[in-house]
């Protein structure tokens, strides 16, 4: 179906309560436990799937597929062969952004204006690798005294475990799918079990490619059984991880005993920090945005705002007007700003958080959603004032519409306050002054700094995160480091001097 095609008003009516199975070896199939979970939805909670609930004895068999095709179909493709598959992904995906945007709406209650822009990034991802690795299976070449030459090569490491979150997931996936395939790993993912949706058209869509069986794997299910043995299947040669710290630390810890590489995004807890030279009206928009797009389940979200004390009254009278005006709805609206958490789990998470924030001191300034709404996962976009870089709500993640608003006097005062946190992913400045601009860039500890600026990025540089947020960087060649193997290969170009160990003498 072409995107011109797409009838979104018959999509909608077409939803039902849908069985999702797994995706292995080319096939989908149930659970061998033939168990199944509800995946619900974050508007109505209401189950919209029963899904495969897969555990050790589907990823095992997904992982010995996986571990087939390397050897087999997939690894003995011409790198050419292999990155029309992977160009040929990308252009499926952009053949169903409309439908893959809702089904992410729909199954994590982000809003469809943000999901299209994800959905559309992901198909970036695939051609990005694909054009990447074109030209960088070979690595260094040194010729050495006339006599040798030595020369480096990138080879894949086999199967490719990643295992990923419910925020964002379509993007999140695919961020990690494209290089591990491009590269000619295999795969296999365990997604989120909040969020089972997309992945499954993942599936479809690379069915429809027809990748060769058992290059591509999707096995669902929780994170304490599957997710579990595939960190510790010893035939899978490397994790990709995206999730919360503590899963990142202990999945650190099971994939050391098969001495697994391991890539770690974890969670994040960014400062903003707003000088009074600022350009006010593009601060505050980026401000509001980064916070409160993406429902605030954002790794990169600015959580944590430090407005200098000349302009902290005037920021946040704006930001009270802004907040009220959010238009918190049904995700699948375009109109929609705000949609729905997660899952009720997390909702009660979030205002956990809140109800903590107020009992230490924090006063709450909320907007509004519409009564209409209630049965869904909502938590108003919220303003934490009065708080100080000591409170939970200022430390902790709390991956929600919740920004945390501080006061700071100058820049040595702000860059303690920024760094005194255990994460360190991102980060953001506003000044006029260019100069303290790089210089509190460069004292922030995060592992992406933005200056003026919000979340614009290109492919080619390293995303990731520095302290508790992470072990690793994704993206550019730093991706393609991480899922491929290096081997030197030593030339002789003459018959240069071996020692003649025991060797008789003429
Ligand atoms: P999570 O850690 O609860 O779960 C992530 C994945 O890990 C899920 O698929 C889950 O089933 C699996 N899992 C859980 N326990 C496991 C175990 N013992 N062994 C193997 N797998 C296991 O995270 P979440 O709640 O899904 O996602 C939100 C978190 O992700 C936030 O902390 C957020 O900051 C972080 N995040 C980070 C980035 C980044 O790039 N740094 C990007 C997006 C999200």
């Amino acid at each position: 179906m072409t995107q011109t095609q797409f009838d979104k008003q018959q999509f909608l009516k077409d939803l039902e309560v849908k069985d999702i199975q797994l995706y292995v070896n080319g096939e989908f199939i149930d659970a061998e436990s033939t168990k199944t979970f509800d995946n619900l939805n974050p508007f109505t909670n209401e189950v919209i799937n029963h899904v495969a609930e897969g555990d050790k004895a589907d990823i095992d068999k997904a992982v010995e597929s996986a571990k087939a095709a390397f050897k087999g179909t997939w690894g003995k493709l011409k790198v050419a062969e292999r990155l029309e598959y992977v160009n040929k992904i990308a252009e499926v995906i952009d053949e169903h952004v409309e439908e893959v945007a809702l089904l992410e709406s729909y199954d994590t209650g982000l809003p469809i204006s943000q999901t299209r822009k994800m959905v559309a990034r992901a198909a970036k991802n695939f051609r990005f690798y694909a054009e990447m690795v074109s030209s960088r299976m070979v690595g260094e070449a040194y010729q050495v005294d006339d006599e040798f030459i030595n020369y480096t090569i990138h080879k894949p490491r086999g199967v490719a475990g990643l295992i990923t979150p419910w925020n964002a997931p379509f993007m999140l996936e695919t961020w990690k799918i494209a290089p591990a395939l491009a590269t000619g790993n295999t795969v296999v993912l365990k997604p989120a079990e909040w969020s089972p949706l997309t992945a499954n058209k993942l599936a479809e869509i690379i069915d429809e490619v027809g990748l060769p069986d058992g290059v591509f794997n999707v096995v669902h299910g929780f994170g304490e059984t599957a997710g579990a043995s595939l960190v510790s299947n010893p035939d899978v040669k490397l994790i990709s991880f995206t999730g919360e710290t503590k899963t990142g630390s202990e999945i650190t810890k099971n994939g050391a005993d098969s001495l697994k590489e391991v890539s770690m995004e974890l969670g994040g807890k960014s400062p903003i920090i707003v000088f009074d030279d600022a350009d006010f009206d593009r601060a505050l928009d980026a401000c509001t945005w980064g916070i409160f797009s993406f429902n605030g389940e954002r790794c990169t979200a600015n959580s944590r705002l430090f407005l200098h004390e000349n302009i902290y009254d005037e920021f946040v009278e704006e930001l009270k007007e802004r907040v009220g005006n959010i238009v918190v709805g049904d995700p699948m609206d375009d109109k929609t700003q705000v949609g729905p958490l997660i899952h009720s789990t997390h909702f009660n998470n979030v205002t956990r958080y809140l109800k903590i924030a107020e009992e230490e001191g924090g006063q709450l300034v909320s907007g509004k959603i519409p009564e209409e709404f209630k049965q869904g996962n909502f938590v108003a976009p919220t303003l934490v004032l009065n708080a100080t870089n000591d409170k939970s709500v200022a430390q902790e993640e709390v991956f929600g519409p919740v920004l945390t608003v501080m006061k700071f006097k100058d820049e040595e005062e702000v860059i303690d306050l920024a760094n005194d946190i255990e994460y360190g992913l991102a980060g953001y400045v506003w000044t006029k002054d260019i100069q303290r601009g790089h210089r509190v860039a460069q004292a922030v500890d995060s592992g992406m700094l933005w200056i003026n600026s919000q979340n614009v990025r290109d492919l080619r540089v390293p995303f990731g995160g520095s302290k508790s947020s992470g072990i690793g960087r994704e993206g550019g060649h730093y991706a393609f480091d991480f899922y491929t193997e290096k081997q030197v290969i030593h030339v002789a170009l003459t018959d240069h001097h071996i020692p003649q160990f025991g060797k008789k003498k003429d």
